[in-house]
């Protein structure tokens, strides 16, 4: 290994385990087993190496928010081996058959034909993904980060659960910007209950990022989404 992947490994290793550690703390503060959540590590704008070096640390799932760049990356020798893949950018569906191509889990699910590109997709390339639900938590219209209006989540979840190839796994969100997270992250886990009650199985939530985690694990987070933590910012690498 080079003096600089030996560098950004000790970098890498050193935000991972101050991130497990927040997370260790905010399960505990909770009243949670940390066994319940599951960090998925973003790694957008990051290269391929830090892919690696990340496996290599133990990290068993992994982001990515752009179906080229993403694409790229795993053409690039396959996904690490022991990593699952999750695609959480918005999602049109002239891309969704490349990304059934590749991830093992796509979260951000939010309209009819997405989930019938994913599923075709998903059926030709004979593979099985696992689907969240993306929730608008927004309530007022000034910045949507994508997802479906909450009062349209149900019947989104009751179509993944009808598919052919597509297994529903629960619902995903992101907090809306500058204001604070709790709220949001209630609702989001007022929504996962009545999911439930038609879906049982479906229970992951994935909530909370770099900024926000810890109200996601108070609110029932199963999966965390954490990049800027854990890599660095994109402008110090490039
Ligand atoms: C980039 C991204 C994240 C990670 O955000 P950080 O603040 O860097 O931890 C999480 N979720 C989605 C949907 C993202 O696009």
């Amino acid at each position: 290994m080079s003096g600089a992947d030996e560098g950004r490994r000790a970098e890498l290793a050193a935000n991972l385990a101050a991130v497990r550690e927040r997370i260790a703390l905010a399960c505990s503060d909770a009243g949670r087993a940390p066994e319940e959540v599951h960090l998925v590590v973003v790694t957008k704008f990051f290269p391929r190496s830090d892919l690696d070096l990340l496996a290599d640390l133990g990290v068993r799932d992994i982001g990515e928010n752009r179906e080229q760049e993403a694409s790229a990356k795993l053409a690039d020798g396959g996904t690490p081996p022991g990593v699952r893949t999750h695609y959480i950018g918005q999602l049109q569906s002239k891309k969704a058959g490349a990304v059934a191509r590749w991830a093992d889990v796509v979260q951000s699910v939010d309209r009819p034909k997405v989930i019938a590109a994913l599923d075709r997709g998903a059926s030709a390339a004979g593979r099985e993904l696992t689907v969240l639900v993306q929730v608008d938590l927004d309530a007022d219209a000034a910045e949507h980060r994508g997802g479906a209006a909450p009062r349209d989540v149900l019947a989104l979840a009751d179509e993944v659960a009808r598919s052919d190839s597509l297994r529903l796994g629960g619902l995903m969100a992101v907090a809306p910007l500058g204001e604070d997270p709790s709220p949001p992250f209630a609702r989001l886990a007022e929504l996962s209950g009545a999911l439930r009650e038609t879906h049982p199985q479906a229970t992951w939530v994935s909530a909370g990022m770099s900024a926000d985690l810890e109200a996601a694990v108070r609110h029932g987070a199963t999966h965390l989404r954490v990049g800027t933590a854990i890599l660095g910012t994109r402008a110090s690498h490039g």
